[in-house]
C-alpha cells in the first residue's frame, strides 16, 4: 500500500501534459495497445480473449434496432435516452431520475472518482482490481489505497476502511475484475454503515449478470450514499456500441453529471433499450458463458493448472512463471490473453470467448506451459506454432 500511495502521488504531481501521456487504463485501451504489439501472427485470425468482451455481440433484436435507426442518424434525439432510463427504472422499481445514461460505464466511473476524491480524500480499491478509477484519482491528486482481496477473493471491506478512514470513494467491483469473484452483501453493508461522512460507495456491477452476486440497486432505492454502475458492454455484447448507466440519488448523479455533456448516440441507447426488453437474454447468455467457463475449468483442473474459480466471463490462472512471458508466448500463437496484476505476477487473466476460442486457447496454453520458461524448446514450439493459425 505505501508503495502504491507513493507512486500515485508522484504521478499526481506530474504536469497535466504528462498526465495525458499516462499509462492506459481502460479495458479497451489496454487491449488495443496489446493487439498492436508487433507480431508475426495473423491479426485477422487472432483469438481475442484479453478484454472481457462478449463474442456474441448485440442480440439480433438490438442489431435490427440499430439498422432501423440509421436513417434517423441526422437528428438529435434525447427522447431515446430518456426512454432507456425510464425502461431500466421501471424494470428495477426505481424513479427515472435515479438513472443517468452514459456511453459505457467508464465515463461515470471516472467522473465519480473526480467528484468524490480530493488530495485529502482517498480512492480505495481492491488489489487485484479494475484499474480505471486509479487514473482519475491520480489526476485529482487523491491518494490511491489498494487493499488485497480476502482469502476467498472478496473485497476486504473492513481493511479498506481501516486503511483509509478519510476515504472519499470506496470502489467495490462486484463481481471483481480480474478475479470474477464476489463480495458478500454483509461486507458491503458494514462498509456502508461505517464509512466516513461525505464519502460514497461506488459499486461497479459490470459483470453482475453473469453471476449470482446480490445486486446493490436496493441501496440506491433506499437513498444511501451509493452509486451503482451498469454497462451494456458485457452480457449485452455492446462494448463497441457504447452504453452504460450510473444509478444513484439525483443529488449524487448531479455531481458527476457536471463532468460530461455529450448527448448519447441514438443507436446505442435504442439498442440498449431493446436489449433490456429482450425476453430471456440474461438467463440465456449467463448459461452460455457459464457452460464454456466451467468446461474450461474442468480442462484446467484435469491438466493440473491452478485457477481461481470465477462467476463471470473472466478468470485468473496462476502459471507459476512470469505472467508477461506467458502473455507474450500466447500472442506468438495468435491467442491474445488478458493481463497481469503486480500483486499476482505469475497469474494471467483469461476472458471466456467462443467454444472455438477456448479450444484454441487450450491448445496454445498447453504448448506454452509444456516448455520450461525461456528454454530453447519453448522457442522452437513457438516458432512451429500450434498449427491452428495456418
Ligand atoms: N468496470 C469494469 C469492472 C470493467 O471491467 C469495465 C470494462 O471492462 C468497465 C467498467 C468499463 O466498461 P465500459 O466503459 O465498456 O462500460
Amino acid at each position: 500500500m505505501p508503495v502504491t500511495r507513493r507512486s500515485f502521488l508522484r504521478t499526481a504531481a506530474l504536469s497535466s501534459a504528462a498526465v495525458s501521456a499516462m499509462p492506459l487504463f481502460t479495458e479497451a485501451q489496454l487491449a488495443q495497445a496489446q493487439r498492436r504489439m508487433p507480431r508475426k501472427a495473423d491479426p485477422a485470425g487472432a483469438i481475442r480473449i484479453d478484454a472481457n468482451e462478449n463474442p456474441l455481440g448485440p442480440c439480433a433484436a438490438a442489431c435490427s434496432t440499430i439498422s432501423a435507426l440509421i436513417p434517423e442518424g441526422g437528428r438529435y434525439d434525447s427522447d431515446l435516452t430518456d426512454k432507456l432510463a425510464a425502461t431500466f427504472a421501471a424494470q428495477e422499481g426505481l424513479k427515472p431520475e435515479y438513472v443517468s445514461v452514459y456511453a459505457g460505464s467508464s465515463e461515470p466511473l471516472h467522473y465519480t472518482v473526480l467528484a468524490f476524491t480530493a488530495p485529502g480524500r482517498a480512492y480505495v480499491t481492491a488489489d487485484p482490481g479494475y484499474e480505471a478509477g486509479m487514473r482519475a484519482a491520480a489526476m485529482n491528486g487523491a491518494p490511491v489505497v489498494k487493499v488485497p482481496l480476502t482469502a476467498t477473493h472478496a473485497h476486504d471491506t473492513a481493511a479498506m476502511l481501516a486503511a483509509a478512514p478519510e476515504g472519499g470513494v470506496f470502489y467495490i467491483c462486484n463481481p471483481n475484475n480480474p478475479t470474477g469473484t464476489t463480495t458478500p452483501r454483509e461486507a458491503i453493508e458494514r462498509l456502508l454503515a461505517q464509512k466516513p461522512a461525505g464519502s460514497i460507495l461506488l459499486i461497479d456491477e459490470a459483470y453482475i449478470h453473469f453471476s449470482d452476486a446480490t445486486p446493490s440497486l436496493d441501496l440506491v432505492k433506499a437513498d444511501k450514499d451509493v452509486i451503482v454502475l451498469r454497462t451494456f458492454s458485457k452480457l449485452y455484447g455492446m462494448a463497441g456500441v457504447r452504453c452504460g448507466l450510473a444509478i444513484g440519488r439525483p443529488d449524487l448523479l448531479l455531481k458527476i453529471g457536471y463532468y460530461g455533456m455529450n448527448p448519447m448516440p441514438i443507436m446505442a441507447v435504442a439498442a440498449a433499450t431493446t436489449s433490456l426488453e429482450e425476453p430471456g437474454i440474461i438467463a440465456q447468455r449467463k448459461t452460455i458463458n457459464a457452460d464454456l467457463r466451467n468446461q474450461t475449468f474442468e480442462w484446467l483442473a484435469a491438466n493440473n493448472y491452478k485457477f481461481i474459480p470465477s462467476e463471470t466471463n473472466c478468470f485468473m490462472i496462476d502459471t507459476g512463471r512470469p505472467g508477461h512471458e506467458v502473455m507474450a508466448a500466447m500472442a506468438e500463437h495468435n491467442v491474445y490473453i488478458g493481463r497481469v496484476w503486480p500483486i499476482m505476477p505469475t497469474s494471467v487473466r483469461i476472458t471466456v470467448g467462443t467454444a472455438k476460442d477456448m479450444a484454441e486457447f487450450q491448445s496454445a496454453f498447453k504448448q506454452v506451459m509444456s516448455a520450461p520458461p525461456g528454454s530453447p524448446a519453448r522457442a522452437a514450439v513457438l516458432r512451429n506454432g500450434s498449427g491452428m493459425l495456418s
